[in-house]
Order: C-alpha cells, then structure tokens, then sequence
C-alpha cells in the first residue's frame, strides 16, 4: 500500500466529517468468512437458495438446514478481524457516523462498533415466516441436532451464510424443527436472494444516507441491488462515494476513486495515522 493512497483516503475521510460506510462481504473473508463472489464479482460456487425456493419447498428446506447445521459451529466461532476492529475504532475517534453492512455474521459488532444496521438481517437469529417469531440459531442448532443425529456425525466445507456442501447426502429424512408459538415455519433471519430487504429498514438506511456527506464502501462488488443502490442514491444526491475493494464492482463509473487492496492493513493504517 502506498502513502499516496492512505494520503487520499485520510483526505477523504476528513473532508467528510458525517461519513457513512457500506461494508459486504470482503471485509469478513480474513475473519474465514468465504466470499460467494470471485474478483470479477462471478459465483464461485452454485448460486445460493432463494427465498421462493426455501419459502415454497419442504425438500428445499429440509437441504437448507441440514447444511447450515454442518456449518454453523464455524460461522459462530468466527471473530473480527483488523478491518472490523479499524472501523470500530474510527467510530469510537467520531470519523465514521454510520456504517450499513450487507454481511449477516454479526462481526462489526463483536468489534465493538456501535451504529451498525444489518441491512440483510443476522444469521445468528431464526425468524417464524408464519408470527414472526424471533429465536436464537444456537437454540435451534441444538433442536436440529437432537431432532437429527445424523447431522452431529458429518463434516464438510461451507458457504458464507453456513451453509455446507453435501452433493450426496438424502435429505428426506431431514426432521426440521418448527415455531414453538405457532407451529410455524422457521427461516434464518437473513434476506435471501430473491428477497425484497424489509421496508422498514430500507427506509431507515436510507435516512442514514441522508444525513451523511459521504459513502465509502469496502469490500462489496455490489453485485446485489440493496447494496448497489445506496451508491446510486448517493451519487444522485450529490455526495461523493469512495470504495475499497480488492475485485471489480458494479459502480465503478460512480466512484470518486477505488482504491484496489485487502481492506484490512489499509485501514488499520487509516486508524493509526487518523489517530495522530
Ligand atoms: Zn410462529
């Protein structure tokens, strides 16, 4: 990393006292959080469920969980790193007035970040499709493993939001736990793709926007358009928008300037020298 670059970022950071920060998935990779995207912001692996097919479908369900069963323990275990913790701390020196994370894993907070909204919901919490019930996920691990001990039995690898790959695993026999209010039908609390973000929180992270004078957005290619949109709803307001991400994104042409590196040691830097 250049001085030239944390020289324009500082700059950036400076002139814009009332800064909001966007963060996606690149910020978590180094927390071994895997990013579903590649550089060129293409899948890496098969593309994710979606919610007509989790809503619609008991055998898609049954898949879903049974795979997010076998990745949980490590999603959970997962903890912040420097990014995360530079991010906090420039909260804590008044530099950053609001940060929007389209990342579920909870690790700006665990950082110790106070103004944070997830704008894609938190896979740590189940939510009932049916009452809108909200449980803990560690409770209804605990229920999928006692309803299914074949579960505890299997390792495998795992996408970003937990869930693991099983291309041949049978999982009809998958028992799958249901609302302890209504009976319902369980769903992590997270947007899925195919999935509109809820109104009310649109709406909330727009008005953060709004009282902003600045975007910079880390570690997203912006391939989703809940993400994407507050680019373009900044840039139509006026306000400037910086991003630092290693690969492509989809707002290049938006951008002041991008600043192509592993956003942790950039911001780790950024914090210190802000520092003095
Ligand atoms: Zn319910």
């Amino acid at each position: 990393m250049s001085s030239a670059t944390i020289d324009k970022l500082q700059q950036f950071i400076r002139q814009h006292p009332r800064l909001l920060v966007l963060t996606g998935a690149g910020i978590s990779t180094a927390s071994g959080i895997p990013d579903y995207r590649d550089e060129k912001g293409a899948w890496k692996l098969r593309q994710p469920m979606t919610f007509a097919e989790f809503a619609g479908c008991h055998r898609a369900r049954q898949r879903y969980w049974a795979r997010s069963a076998l990745g949980w323990p490590r999603f959970d275990r997962a903890q912040p790193n420097e990014a995360h913790q530079a991010l906090a701390e420039l909260e804590n020196l008044g530099f950053v007035k609001n940060l929007i994370t389209q990342n579920v894993d909870r690790l700006h907070q665990l950082a110790g970040h106070n103004n944070v909204i997830d704008l894609h919901g938190l896979l740590h919490e189940v939510i009932c499709l049916d009452c809108g019930a909200i449980m803990p996920r560690q409770q209804m691990q605990e229920a999928l493993l006692t309803a299914n001990p074949v579960l505890t039995e299997m390792k495998v690898t795992q996408a970003p939001d937990g869930d693991a790959h099983l291309e041949l695993f049978d999982f009809s026999s998958i028992v799958i736990p249901r609302c302890k209010e209504c009976d319902g039908v369980l769903k992590p609390n997270v947007v899925f793709f195919g999935e509109n973000v809820p109104r009310q929180r649109v709406e909330f992270s727009l008005q953060a926007l709004q009282r902003t004078d600045a975007l910079l957005v880390i570690g997203s290619s912006l391939q989703v358009f809940s993400g994407f949109r507050f680019v373009r709803n900044a840039v139509q307001a006026g306000k400037s928008v910086a991003a630092i991400n290693l690969g492509q994104t989809r707002a290049e042409d938006l951008f002041l300037f991008q600043v192509r590196e592993h956003c942790g040691p950039i911001l780790t830097e950024l914090a210190r020298t802000l520092t003095e």
